[in-house]
């Protein structure tokens, strides 16, 4: 852990109070909650198709149990926890200092956590609709459904979860709303994505503070234009963070 870097990060968040996070996968790694993309020597053994595919609109239409079988296996973890990443996140925006979490992942770790003003660009598991009449269902609810699909307990269709799958648009209000607490902010710390998928490297530019922090393992290719690059955790590095 670089403690220069720890303490330079501290000190930009002591002098700013408009400040946005935008995260993605890397920051619930330390949850324990793999990117699904990842696959390993076991997937081709499990799945007859990509990730990609299976959580499409098509797939999930045409092929729901298929879907439900990697959505249980790989993507939703409801007994997963907070890490300090998401605690700390939460603390800033009680004091006052953070606007707003802007998040690619679809986990609700950030409100488990106890953020608000969390915006979803992927969606969220918490939220689940039926189909066909329109019901709302929480996340408890989807708990390992008899047959493997979870369907409406008032008219028997087939419910979907809130997560925008591929060949679906995002959230016109999520990004809106994204777009003017990146412009208002007066600090962006990115952390755990590499801002390589549409939508966030687009969004990040929408950034006009003069401090742009990067909290990610691997390469961003916005460090040019970074005041700050960390590469360690970035539970362990906010985990050092005192909010005051
Ligand atoms: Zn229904």
């Amino acid at each position: 852990m670089d403690e220069k870097k720890i303490q330079k990060l501290q000190e930009m968040i002591d002098s700013h109070k408009r400040i946005v996070f935008f995260g993605g996968a890397g920051v619930s790694t330390e949850s324990g909650i793999k990117d699904f993309r990842s696959v390993d020597g076991l997937y081709n053994q499990k799945y007859d198709y990509p990730p990609e595919e299976i959580l499409s609109h098509t797939f999930f239409m045409q092929m729901p149990g298929e879907f439900y079988r990697f959505y249980y296996d790989k993507i939703i973890s409801i007994d997963a926890d907070p890490n300090p990443a998401h605690l700390k996140l939460a603390e800033l925006e009680k004091a006052g200092k953070l606007t707003a979490v802007i998040t690619q992942n679809i986990d609700g770790l950030h409100q488990k956590a106890g953020s608000e003003n969390v915006l979803e660009l992927h969606g969220t598991v918490l939220k689940n609709t039926c189909m066909r009449c329109g019901k709302k269902f929480g996340v408890e609810y989807m708990k390992a459904p008899k047959g493997g699909i979870p369907v409406c307990d008032k008219c028997g269709s087939i419910i979907k979860p809130e997560v925008v799958l591929y060949e679906e648009g995002l959230d016109d209000d999520v990004i809106r709303r994204s777009i003017r607490a990146l412009s208002e902010a007066d600090m962006l710390i990115v952390g755990g994505t590499s801002l390589v998928v549409y939508p966030a490297a687009g969004l990040i530019d929408y950034f006009r503070g003069d401090a742009l922090v990067l909290i990610n393992k691997g390469s961003t290719g916005r460090e040019a234009g970074a005041d700050l690059v960390i590469t360690d955790p970035i539970g362990q590095v906010l985990g050092k963070i005192v909010v005051r």
